[in-house]
């Protein structure tokens, strides 16, 4: 092992440098700054280089880390981006959106005492140097083979799959409702966790490499789910999750409430410089309001911050449990009190108070308080009687998980077999559906997840088809 390793016992972890919060209030640039060459190398150095890695056991790419980060420690940035994008489709997306303290870094054992390895911010400098120095080359393969595959979705899961399969040589095609790639990586998570240029930048490079994009086209309205299997040797369902979890409750069809992700896509599109009425005519705006924001998951920390940054007056985030018990990241909610905004613990919303002018005005709320856990060890809570109290407000974001769309009725396609919770049903071994020759990946087999996950099922599922169309057209090639 390099002398230079195992640096832990002399280097203090640091993470890149933050912008200071007065300063990211008010713009929707990211709130990271970027390591330098010097600072990548050190941190890197500080990897003991462990014979079992537990970093890559709990990352869902099981990504080769401590070889990129001695590479980097040694300066080998182009073999570094190298070993690093063998195993990750958009490495420099992971670094910056995926909750590290839960997955690589959360289980990295450097010697009690000492701090986690920055692994997320290495990663995420590997990738953006391998951007600036032109190491990052569209996915062109060495020959065409002539098989096709038609993916519905331009999300992670969606776009990992496509590259897998356009490097093989396949004829990609990606349809997807929305003017532009990405999925949520584009119009759900706001710029100041993960810039747009950065997302762009891929679609551009897949487009050059020959994969074709359809967009503003609506699977099941557009074109149906059989056309698209008639065009092509097998296809792909990665249309994501998106149907908003709601709130019951006297008010809850008043002007200004309004669903997170209309909220969020909004805001992005605005930052993307289109022109979004809802935006312009305050419906979808937070400038100068009063805001709600309900629920306690990393969906409501985007909304509180980008409320935050659109100019609100007050930000308030209303959860029913309290700080150790919020699904979201802590990371994440430390940023946003940072920023301003003001944390509503065990408070759970009833319903909405009208105000003078028929819209919302305030949202009606009652303290909670922690009983005995349940069978799953979490505690549950239980209204505190005598408690309720309004909470003003003049924009009130729902922001409470989302579940699949009604697939089978959407693409007109009532023998596609979904789970009782909707999402899609597929063999685990083969990631087909009960359709011959339909596969599905990411948030829609595994319901809300990570762009991590949608990466590793995108890469999965590439392997299956693959060897489904190998077995149909060439068993001996399949057999090999
Ligand atoms: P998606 O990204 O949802 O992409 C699905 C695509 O399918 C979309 O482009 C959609 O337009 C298209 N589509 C749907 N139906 C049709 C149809 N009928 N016809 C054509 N196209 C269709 N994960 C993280 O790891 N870190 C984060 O910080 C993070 N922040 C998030 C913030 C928000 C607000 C949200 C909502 C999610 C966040 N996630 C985050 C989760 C992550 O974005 C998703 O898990 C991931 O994008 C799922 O990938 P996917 O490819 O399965 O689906
Ligand atoms: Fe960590 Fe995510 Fe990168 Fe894996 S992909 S090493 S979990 S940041
Ligand atoms: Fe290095 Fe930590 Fe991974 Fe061990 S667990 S190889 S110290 S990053």
């Amino acid at each position: 092992m390099a002398e230079r390793m195992l640096q832990f016992v002399r280097l203090s972890q640091q993470t890149p440098e933050k912008r200071p919060a007065e300063a990211r209030r008010t713009d929707f640039g990211e709130i990271y700054q970027r390591f330098s060459a010097e600072r990548a190398g050190q941190q890197a150095s500080r990897c003991s280089q462990c014979g079992v890695p537990f970093c890559s056991i709990h990352c869902p790419l099981n990504n080769n880390i401590p070889d990129w980060l001695k590479l980097t420690a040694e300066g080998r940035l182009e073999e570094a981006y190298e070993v690093s994008a063998a195993t990750n489709t958009f490495p420099e997306i992971c670094g910056r959106v995926c909750p590290q303290d839960r997955l690589c870094e959360g289980n990295c054992v450097i010697e009690k005492g000492f701090e986690s390895v920055t692994i997320g911010a290495v990663e995420k400098y590997i990738t953006d140097t391998a951007w600036e120095r032109g190491w990052v080359k569209p996915p062109r393969p060495a020959r065409e083979v002539g098989h096709s595959v038609g993916i519905i979705g331009a999300g992670p899961a969606g776009l990992a799959a496509a590259e897998r399969l356009r490097l093989r040589g396949w004829k990609v095609t990606v349809y997807d409702r929305y003017d532009r790639v990405g999925g949520l990586m584009i119009y759900g998570i706001p710029n100041f966790k993960l810039e747009k240029e950065v997302v762009l930048r891929r679609h551009a490079q897949y487009a050059e490499g020959g994969i074709d994009f359809v967009l503003n086209c609506r699977v099941g309205e557009d074109v149906s789910l059989e056309e698209i299997r008639g065009r092509h040797d097998a296809v792909l369902i990665a249309t994501g999750v998106y149907k908003a979890r709601d709130i019951g409750g006297p008010g809850g069809e008043l002007d200004g409430i309004v669903p997170a992700l209309d909220y969020l896509t909004a805001s992005n599109r605005q930052g993307l410089g289109d022109s979004v009425a809802a935006f312009e005519d305050g419906r979808l705006n937070a400038a100068g309001k009063r805001v709600v924001v309900i629920g306690g998951g990393d969906t409501a920390m985007d909304c509180v911050r980008t409320a935050i940054r659109q100019g609100a007056a007050s930000v308030t985030c209303l959860y029913r449990r309290d700080r150790a018990n919020m699904p979201g990241s802590l990371r994440e909610v430390a940023n946003a009190e940072e920023e301003g905004v003001r944390f509503a613990w065990l408070s759970a919303p009833e319903g909405f108070v009208e105000d003078e002018a028929g819209r919302v005005g305030a949202v009606r709320a009652v303290r909670m308080h922690l009983g005995l856990p349940d069978a799953t060890g979490r505690q549950q809570v239980e209204p505190i009687p005598g408690s309720a109290f309004d909470e003003p407000a003049e924009l009130v974001i729902k922001a409470l998980g989302f579940d699949p769309e009604d697939l089978p009725t959407m693409f007109g396609e009532p023998a596609l077999t979904v789970s009782r919770w909707g999402t899609l049903v597929i063999d685990r071994r083969t990631m087909m559906t009960n359709l011959p020759g339909v596969f599905a990946a990411g948030d829609i087999v595994r319901g809300a997840s990570l762009v991590v996950w949608g990466i590793r099922d995108g890469r999965d599922v590439a392997e299956q088809i693959e060897k489904y169309v190998l077995a149909k057209t060439s068993p001996a090639m399949a057999a090999e």
